[in-house]
């Protein structure tokens, strides 16, 4: 990099919420820089093949299966509990509301272009659901 680059936005690290971000500047018309401390891009994200565990979300929609917000906030509540702000049903709501606007602008942007039922939750006691929603990126 010149010493001399300029950008808008400076993102510190390059996995899925980084690169994200940097889309989304991008899209806004702003000139983002992302920066990463290891010698490859992805971090976890890219060992999880960028995988995305988002119920309700519109790819499922497409596919014909029925989900709801109320579910997914349901299935998190039995895995996950309300143990304090970080994972109070309006975060959890507000997860899968917004994962869904998410995975409209990655699609607008090339992206998020397949649902996997093959992916099932590895939390089978669960009442609310067999299987997650999964999100893959476009190979
Ligand atoms: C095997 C596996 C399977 C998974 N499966 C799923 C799944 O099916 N569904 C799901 O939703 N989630 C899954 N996850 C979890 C998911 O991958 C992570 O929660 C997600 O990738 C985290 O993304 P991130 O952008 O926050 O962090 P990361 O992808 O880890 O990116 C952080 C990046 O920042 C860099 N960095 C850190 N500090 C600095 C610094 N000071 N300067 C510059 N760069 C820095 C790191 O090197 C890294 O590249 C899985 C994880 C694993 C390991």
């Amino acid at each position: 990099m010149a010493r001399d680059e300029r950008a808008d936005v400076l993102v510190v690290g390059s996995g899925g919420g980084g690169l994200v971000a940097a889309l989304r500047a991008a899209a806004a018309g702003l000139n983002p820089l992302v920066i990463e401390k290891s010698d490859v891009v992805g971090g976890t994200t890219a060992l999880s093949h960028g995988a995305l565990w988002l119920p309700h979300n519109p790819l499922m929609e497409e596919a014909g299966l029925q989900d709801s917000v109320e579910d997914g906030v349901r299935y998190l509540q039995a895995v996950v509990g309300d143990q304090g702000p970080a994972t109070s049903v309006r975060r959890q709501t507000a997860y899968i509301e917004g994962g869904r606007r998410l995975i409209a602008f990655l699609r607008e942007r090339a992206s998020c272009s397949a649902w996997s039922p093959t992916t099932p939750t590895t939390t089978r006691t669960c009442p609310a659901r067999a299987r997650t929603g999964a999100c893959w990126p476009r190979r």
